[in-house]
């Protein structure tokens, strides 16, 4: 669309208002006298995906021009004084994609993949990603960059989730920003968990706390589906948030059981289910993905259960096949008999409250009989067919 004289003129003016205009600034057709033309990304749906994220690796080195800003200042602009302000203004936002970008580029240099990372910073996350496509389940196929921003816009759909799940806000949140790396291979994997998340491991690694971090590669072995890798990263990620809600203190140690109990029940709620995801353990056995509520009625009907009062004593990463499928079962009939409870449990538990005492207090439940309110509940409400 051309610019009207009248909307030029009323651009002036209102400069002139405003104070920021100077004599020699004429009427600009190309600017409207704002000194600033458009930068607008043509394709609508790459558009769409960069007005979702603060930031994206890719974005920035194809429009070297434009950095992907949203203006350009007037080149040749009838207003000189106005295009000066758009220059000064235009130049401090490029010089922060720049610096963001070289900061982003020394990953690349210590990892050296075989294609260029895109990285993308949205609210929540930095997410670093080597995945050179995505197949979704259409069978549509997504590119490095669609792939990157589809996992971006997973994680932060995952933080919201998770939010209302536990009903807190980012207030309560210690941490405000989480680095994800997704690769596509073993050698750039152990790398990364190496330099990046400081635990040595050929599986996934995180760094708990601040700085937050997860480590992961697109195991073709492990992940056959897209959204195999998807519920690993979900369950991995509930790990992060969880470790920085309320007190930056990781309940692996204290309440193994609600560590996993509750990645299980965002693998369960939004998958519908779950498996060996948080494989970090190399001797951990290895569990199928599976619908989990009929294997834990089979369970509790065959008496097959470990007592809670046992069970909660666990380090997570001591937990069995079975015990994972336990506290998912567990952690699941708290939030169902009183989701607001769970957050004012796991705000005690990292206040060192004992369980036996946060369990009374807050579900009237006491550590001993737990086992038999809880299995009448799961003979209750769960299904004995998948
Ligand atoms: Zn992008
Ligand atoms: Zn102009
Ligand atoms: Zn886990």
């Amino acid at each position: 669309m051309r610019p009207t004289k009248g909307i030029a003129l009323a651009g002036l003016l209102a400069a002139a208002l405003l104070g920021s205009g100077s004599a020699q600034d004429k009427l600009c057709p190309k600017c409207h006298s704002t000194g600033r033309v458009p930068n607008e990304i043509e394709d609508a749906k790459v558009a769409e995906m960069e007005a979702q994220v603060i930031h994206c690796s890719h974005l920035i080195s194809r429009d070297r021009a434009g950095r992907g800003l949203p203006f350009l200042p007037c080149a040749g602009c009838l207003a000189p004084s106005l295009a000066a302000q758009a220059r000064a203004e235009f130049d401090r936002l490029a010089a922060e994609k720049d610096a963001w970008l070289a900061e982003r580029r020394l990953i690349d240099a210590t990892l050296q993949p075989r294609e260029a990372f895109v990285h993308i910073e949205t609210r929540h996350f930095l997410l670093t990603c080597g995945l050179p496509k995505v197949v979704l389940p259409s069978k549509v196929v997504l590119d490095a960059h669609e792939a990157a921003h589809l996992y971006a816009a997973r994680l932060e759909e995952f933080y919201s989730w998770f939010q209302t799940l536990l009903g807190y806000t980012d207030e309560e949140a210690r941490v405000l920003k989480h680095q994800v790396f997704l690769m596509n291979d073993l050698r750039t994997l152990m790398k990364a968990a190496t330099d990046y998340a400081q635990t040595p491991t050929d599986r996934a690694g995180r760094a708990v706390g601040d700085p937050s971090i997860f480590v992961t590669w697109r195991d073709r072995s492990v992940f056959k589906t897209d959204p195999d890798f998807h519920r690993h990263v979900v369950h991995h990620v509930s790990h992060l948030l969880l470790g920085v809600f309320h007190l930056k203190v990781w309940l692996v140690d204290r309440a193994g059981w609600l560590e996993e109990g509750l990645a299980h029940v965002c693998e369960m709620r939004l998958f519908g289910l779950a498996g060996n995801s948080c494989n970090i353990e190399q001797t951990e056995e290895d569990m199928p993905d599976e619908d989990w509520e009929p294997l834990v009625k089979k369970m509790v009907l065959q008496q097959q259960t470990v007592p809670f009062a046992l069970l909660q004593e666990k380090r997570a990463d001591l937990l069995t096949a079975k015990e994972h499928l336990q506290v998912w079962a567990i952690t699941d009939f708290l939030l169902k008999r009183d989701q607001k409870q769970l957050p004012e449990l796991i705000r005690r538990l990292k206040q060192d409250v004992p369980l036996r005492d946060a369990l009374r207090d807050l579900y009237d439940l006491n550590i001993v009989s737990f086992d038999l309110v809880w299995s009448d509940w799961v003979e209750e409400n769960y299904r004995l067919k998948p």
